[in-house]
């Protein structure tokens, strides 16, 4: 049983303070990319992972993909018995959320093979219970969700948009991304927001507006992506003055988006960012794409 998923980018990833149990209210903004890991799940005698791809990817029970079969298979009552292959393509540690990803098809994938024929709310509980990134995974397109990030409202959307991404050497990580953006608000160098859907970002997703939706990228963690890494001011910098309509850090980074005018003009653009030397990989894709899809 082989599970199709792909990698997203935040449109919109807005950041309240923090919350008493340490979790930040979000409206994050998610739309789903050409850019696909695959999870295939066989039948074995006990859990096993193997990757295929960058370093990085743990291939214990720590591994996102493990924990999703292990939760699925408590839920439904049977041994967690299947080996997962996973073949990245999205990158680790990069803000497009790949770990979250192949929670989200090592679900469908489990899902499948164990006959569970599990209904589409039951697998968005369990993907919740996975992390705030794992329930846009299942579902795909483009979606706001609050909360955590977990409680999704499809949104609607004229046209794909065309997108160049730019990855680092190494990732950040997600917790260190959020401490350095609680430690720049104390330190009065942030402002703390109040998170609301940007009209200018549902207007121009609705119209199919690329040059509008350039303008309302928009992401409250990137301050503290570029503290920590600030080269990546340098790169989203060379995509603007490449032609880019806009260009934001990916979620947590420090993975950059670029948004281009056409398919042509993402062509053109990957090349001429390959060209700076700036980037480990520099890949093109087209969003919105549907979600966690077996194949
Ligand atoms: P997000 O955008 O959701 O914050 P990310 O894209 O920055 O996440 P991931 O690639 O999801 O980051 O991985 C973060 C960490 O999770 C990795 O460094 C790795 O240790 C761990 N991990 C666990 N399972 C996986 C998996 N299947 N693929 C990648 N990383 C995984």
């Amino acid at each position: 049983m082989t599970v199709r998923v792909p990698a997203k980018v935040n449109l919109q990833l807005s950041v309240g303070p923090v919350r008493d149990d340490g979790y930040h209210d979000l409206v994050n903004v998610f739309h789903a990319v050409s850019l696909f890991d695959e999870v295939t799940a066989e039948p074995a005698g006990d859990l096993r992972i193997s990757v295929d791809g960058p370093d990085g990817v743990p291939t214990g029970p720590d591994n996102l993909a493990a924990r999703a079969a292990t939760l699925l298979a408590r839920h439904i009552g049977v041994e967690p018995n299947v080996a997962l292959h996973i073949r990245k393509d999205i990158p680790v540690a990069g803000g497009m959320a790949g770990g979250s990803a192949d929670a989200a098809a090592a679900l469908l994938a489990c899902d499948a093979l164990w006959d569970a024929r599990l209904d589409r709310g039951a697998l968005l509980e369990l993907a919740a219970q996975l992390g705030s990134d794992v329930p846009f995974a299942l579902l795909g397109g483009t979606a706001v969700g609050l909360g955590r990030g977990e409680r999704l409202t499809a949104v609607e959307v004229t046209g794909e948009f065309h997108w160049v991404f730019g990855y680092a050497d190494g990732g950040l990580s997600t917790p260190a991304v959020y401490a350095e953006c609680d430690r720049l608000r104390a330190a009065g160098e942030e402002p703390i927001a109040w998170p609301l859907v940007s009209d200018d970002l549902m207007t121009a997703l609705k119209t199919g507006d690329a040059g509008a939706l350039g303008r309302a990228l928009r992401n409250d963690l990137q301050p503290a992506a570029l503290s920590l890494r600030p080269s990546l001011g340098d790169a989203l910098a060379a995509g603007c003055d490449l032609g880019a309509l806009g260009s934001i850090v990916s979620g947590s980074g420090p993975t950059c988006a670029f948004l281009a005018e056409s398919a042509g003009h993402a062509a053109d653009l990957t090349g001429a960012l390959t060209g700076t030397g700036r980037f480990a990989v520099v890949r093109s894709a087209h969003g919105p794409v549907p979600g966690a899809t077996v194949i």
